[in-house]
């Protein structure tokens, strides 16, 4: 072979082997395992890591969060965690139990390895007084559903950003990429979304539950009347009559609800004064179309906006 063709030949095999081999390097280095309790921040976590993290979550989003029962196999999977993501405070009741079946101290709340979303995050309705029983089942460190406002998407991507760059610092350039990325997206989407839904500042709608405080704060709506006449307590034909006349004295034209609560108090109230039932989500994936954070946030929108109009 004559020297000139011998040195192309050489060049190709190392730029092969360096090539196959870099490969094999990123192939060998296992994506970090992550659970989540909620699918949003399921979503935001795989948008920030994508292929450097292997995502599992635990409340199926058409069940209602406040009474997930995790299976053994959710067990086996926090078991084998390298993070796991939660909303903090008090609205996943089952994490503690769940996390100590798994046994990897870790991953306890307070602990390293467990990601408390809440953090700063405004948290609203925080009791200023002291909580009994016969309020209901108050939420005791103020309202969790803060996952319905998307400006509390921004800062839950900057508290995963923070821990992933923190346990994975090689790969830090990567999620500050594409967390930067997600954030300049939702933010485009806040201006679209708030342009969408500006004439609903200052109307009032009736939720379900309180779980729709920081989605009406982030609209400028008003939502201070529910259908349970307490936090987790079912609604009486009292309170339904109450409602009535609030509704109608209040020109209200929205009850809002996920699709996980009976419907027939709701359906029946609209019938008697005209507002209309309107299914809002509260997570990823609760109904076809909402697969992720921004198609989420896109059909919560729409459907407000066209009930209001
Ligand atoms: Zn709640």
């Amino acid at each position: 072979m004559p020297v000139r063709l011998k040195s192309i030949f050489f060049v190709t095999i190392c730029c092969t082997l360096l090539f196959f081999g870099q490969r094999l390097l990123f192939a060998t280095e296992a994506p970090l395992k992550i659970v989540t309790t909620q699918t949003l921040f399921a979503d935001i976590v795989k948008q920030i890591g994508k292929d450097r993290v292997e995502v599992k979550y635990i409340a199926q989003p058409k069940f209602n969060v406040h009474f997930i029962q995790p299976k053994p196999s959710d067990v086996r999977n926090v078991a084998k965690a390298d993070l796991y993501v939660n909303a903090g405070l008090d609205l996943e009741a089952w994490s503690d139990p769940l996390l100590e079946a798994a046994g990897k101290p870790e991953l306890f709340r307070g602990a390293g390895r467990n990601l408390d979303l809440s953090k700063g995050v405004t948290i609203l309705n925080v009791p200023t007084q002291p909580i009994s029983r016969s309020q209901g089942d108050i939420h005791m460190f103020g309202n969790p559903h803060y996952n319905m406002n998307p400006e509390n998407a921004k800062i839950m991507a900057e508290t995963i950003l923070e821990k992933l760059k923190e346990i994975d610092s090689k790969n830090a350039s990567y999620y500050e990429e594409n967390a930067k990325a997600f954030v300049s997206r939702i933010e485009e989407k806040i201006g679209e979304w708030k342009r969408l839904c500006g004439f609903c500042k200052g109307q009032e709608i009736i939720s379900y539950h309180d779980d729709i405080v920081y989605f009406a704060d982030f609209l400028g709506l008003k939502a201070e009347q529910f259908i349970e006449p307490k936090p987790g307590i079912p609604p009486t034909p009292k309170h339904l009559e109450f409602l009535e006349g609030y509704v109608k004295a209040n020109n209200i034209k929205a009850i809002v609800m996920p699709t996980y609560y009976p419907k027939d108090a709701a359906e029946k109230l609209s019938q008697r004064v005209g507002a209309k039932v309107i299914t809002i989500c509260q997570n990823v994936g609760e109904i076809p179309g909402t697969e992720d954070t921004f198609s989420f946030f896109d059909y919560n929108f729409k459907q407000i906006s066209d009930a209001l109009k």
